[in-house]
């Protein structure tokens, strides 16, 4: 094992040398895990959401004449992703824009390239989509491929129609809500991603009321922060602006009015923390504590943003083009095209490493000396662009709700950690007392 390690090390530092980035043939390098989302037809969707931060992509992509995935590079896609993928389970994410809008003929064709390659491995398939176009027959399809579908779904109407409207200004919500209806009728798997904008804030309890009455299971909240354009983004005609490199100052920051303010998304996140935890710890999975949990589990973090580094969960844009990250679609963060270069090697690169260990090179002092540092870790570097309060670039926007919910709600967080560690039901939380003292503790019920 550990000449094989000296090995791998010898040769990226012959790329290193070379400055190759994925120019070589096979790479021959000790295979990482990753995780890469496709976005088959590029930034194009049926629905215009005021908060979405990549149908602009579509300027970058403008010499295309079709933003609709080749065969030819889904067929390349699906066979280096599996030959890449050291684990047993090869998992494809399908994104967008919006992918159903591929429609069902070219999943169908998926399946087929999966089950040619796939050999020994088991494959799972994950779409994240709108919900908007989902019938019977996309129900069957899913259910008969085990799909695990994500739902995007705000809460009630008015909060979700507030911002996720179609193409022609119209609301969407019942659309949604008839697409989440056939997904139960057919029985797929699914869960729930509630973006969270001011108008959610305020009105936490009652979206997550609305979750639960509707009978869902898994639920993740985002929340929305964006920045009007800066001088980067109107140097490539896009209307928000570019993600910063980790550690680098942003100057001025304008918030887009969608954007959550750092506080209340930290009581947003808060009520309902005290709900699910009082009512629901057996019934709803919220992802977002369930993410904070395996900080107080000492496990390793399950999402990017909770990680040390990151740098493993790239996209495969329509034209087998290879970015960073989802957040980072722009020219300086193109790894290689999937056609011509070699997956580990587009992931394991020097850009591609430098990208992921600056989130946690690049932290400031005031994240180091943080007390809720082992769950936050600065969070996502997209979101990285205050200064520190002695004037530190690379301070997340979000700091100031997160720092309140991870103290606030940490004694709970560790008491659940406690329960679990001692082999009893994380669900006995439930009838627990848990007294919030400066050094908390957990009493038996
Ligand atoms: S930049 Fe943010 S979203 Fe992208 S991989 Fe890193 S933590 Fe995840
Ligand atoms: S809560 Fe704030 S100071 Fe603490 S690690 Fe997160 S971003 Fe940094």
């Amino acid at each position: 094992m550990a000449k094989k390690s000296t090995t791998n090390k010898k040769k990226l530092r012959r790329r290193a040398r070379a400055g190759a980035l994925g120019r070589s043939k096979a790479s021959g390098l000790d295979p990482v895990r990753f995780s890469l989302m496709a976005k088959p037809f590029g930034p194009v969707c049926n629905l215009r959401c005021r908060y979405c931060f990549y149908l602009e992509k579509d300027i970058l992509f403008s010499q295309d004449a079709d933003t609709r995935m080749s065969d030819e590079v889904l067929e390349a896609y699906i066979r280096k992703t599996i030959a890449a993928t050291p684990a047993q389970e090869v998992a494809f994410h399908w994104q967008g824009g919006e992918p159903t809008m591929m429609g069902l003929a070219f999943y169908e064709k998926a399946i087929r390239l999966q089950q040619q390659y796939a050999g020994k491995k088991r494959i799972r398939n994950v779409i994240q989509t709108n919900g908007t176009v989902l019938d019977d027959s996309w129900g069957r399809f899913l259910a008969a491929h085990k799909f695990l579908v994500g739902l995007s779904l705000d809460g009630p109407a008015d909060v979700h129609d507030h911002h996720r409207i179609d193409a022609g200004g119209r609301p969407t919500f019942d659309r949604v809500m008839r697409g989440m209806r056939v997904l139960r009728d057919h029985g797929v798997e699914f869960n729930v991603l509630a973006c969270v904008t001011p108008e959610s804030c305020g009105r936490a309890l009652e979206i997550y009321r609305f979750f639960r009455d509707n009978g869902v299971g898994f639920i993740q909240f985002m929340p929305i922060v964006e920045r009007l354009p800066d001088e980067a983004a109107t140097q490539l005609g896009l209307e928000l602006a570019v993600g910063i490199r980790a550690g680098e100052a942003a100057g001025a920051v304008r918030m887009t009015p969608w954007s959550v303010e750092p506080l209340a998304y930290g009581e947003f996140l808060t009520e309902i923390f005290d709900e699910w935890v009082r009512n629901d710890v057996s019934s709803i999975a919220v992802m977002n504590f369930e993410w904070a949990l395996a900080a107080w589990l000492d496990r390793p973090a399950r999402v990017c943003q909770w990680m040390p580094n990151c740098g493993r969960s790239p996209i495969i844009e329509h034209n087998g083009d290879v970015y960073s990250c989802d957040h980072y679609v722009y020219p300086d963060y193109r790894l290689g095209n999937i056609l011509t270069d070699d997956l580990q090697e587009m992931i394991q690169s020097d850009a591609q490493c430098s990208f992921g260990e600056a989130k946690s090179k690049a932290l400031p002092d005031y994240c180091r000396e943080c007390s809720v540092l082992r769950v936050c870790w600065g969070e996502c570097p997209k979101r990285r662009f205050l200064d520190t309060p002695d004037g530190q670039p690379g301070l997340n926007y979000l700091c100031e709700g997160y720092k309140a919910f991870f103290t606030h709600r940490g004694p709970f967080f560790k008491a659940i950690a406690q329960l679990i560690r001692a082999g009893r039901p994380a669900t006995d939380i439930m009838s627990a007392e848990v007294i919030v003292m400066p050094h908390a503790h957990v009493s038996s019920p």
